[in-house]
């Protein structure tokens, strides 16, 4: 943390984060940090949080990201567990996902410099997995999977070695070739429980009677902060496009 300013909102990802026997003690931690402002859980809602994860919960900077997975039952459990304690949650539904294959697509240099400026993913959801930094949780995973191996490029040892522009100077990533974020016009797939190939997904949703205006307005916030996210990607992309002239000159120093 010594060598971060600040950071927007952490997020513990999944798989499932509340599978994790251990995360008690990593949300403590998290919460603490004063240099982080928001921490949300992202869950399936197949979980009925443990009770000892309550108070954490409640903290001012959390909240629980519920992705639909269109099982009536158990989201209105997890809305009525969220609503008798006290616990912010935003509920994603009607989310689509990119088709993933990990597999070699033999994209050319410049295919994966155009792809890694277009991925959001690239830029907003930088990972640490096992004491490094990768550029996003595609890459943290294909690490875990051993797809991919460490490095200087793809990521960046959170001890306090390797150089923190160097890696973020970087303007493509090989991993990107096994990864379909960042490529337009490809067919998303609704998010939810498939079965051969069928999706499982209820066609309703569950809104809890009680907030039903509250949501129009949190809803209406999260328009805001979307916006507020997508300015600060644009900006981000501007800044990172202006640094081209100097990685090429770092790269010309370098040889
Ligand atoms: S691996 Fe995928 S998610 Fe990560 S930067 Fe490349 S295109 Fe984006």
């Amino acid at each position: 943390m010594s060598q971060i300013d600040e950071v927007a909102r952490y997020s513990f990802a999944g798989g499932e984060a509340l599978l994790y026997k251990e995360i008690g003690k990593a949300l403590e931690y998290i919460l603490n940090q004063t240099k982080i402002f928001c921490v949300h859980i992202t869950t399936n809602a197949t979980i009925i949080p443990d009770e000892s994860l309550i108070p954490f919960m409640q903290h001012p900077k959390f909240y629980l990201a519920i992705s639909d997975y269109g099982n009536l039952r158990q989201q209105a459990a997890l809305f009525e567990f969220c609503y008798k304690h006290s616990i912010k949650y935003h509920f994603h539904e009607q989310q689509e996902w990119i088709p993933m294959e990990w597999v070699s697509h033999g994209r050319s240099k410049d295919e994966l410099k155009k792809q890694f400026s277009n991925c959001t993913a690239g830029k907003n959801c930088h990972t640490v997995y096992d004491g490094r930094l990768y550029h996003c949780g595609q890459m943290a995973a294909m690490a875990a999977a051993g797809m991919i191996q460490p490095n200087q490029f793809n990521s960046l040892d959170i001890t306090g070695e390797g150089d923190i522009f160097e890696f973020f100077a970087q303007d493509y990533q090989e991993a990107c070739d096994m990864c379909n974020f960042g490529i337009d016009g490809l067919p998303l797939v609704p998010a939810g429980e498939q079965e051969n190939g069928k999706l499982e997904r209820s066609p309703f949703i569950v809104v809890p009677r009680s907030e039903l205006e509250k949501r129009k307005a949190w809803e209406k916030e999260l328009t805001e902060g979307n916006k507020w996210l997508e300015q600060q990607y644009l900006s981000y992309k501007a800044k990172y496009e202006r640094l081209n002239p100097m990685r090429e000159l770092l790269r010309r120093f370098k040889r």
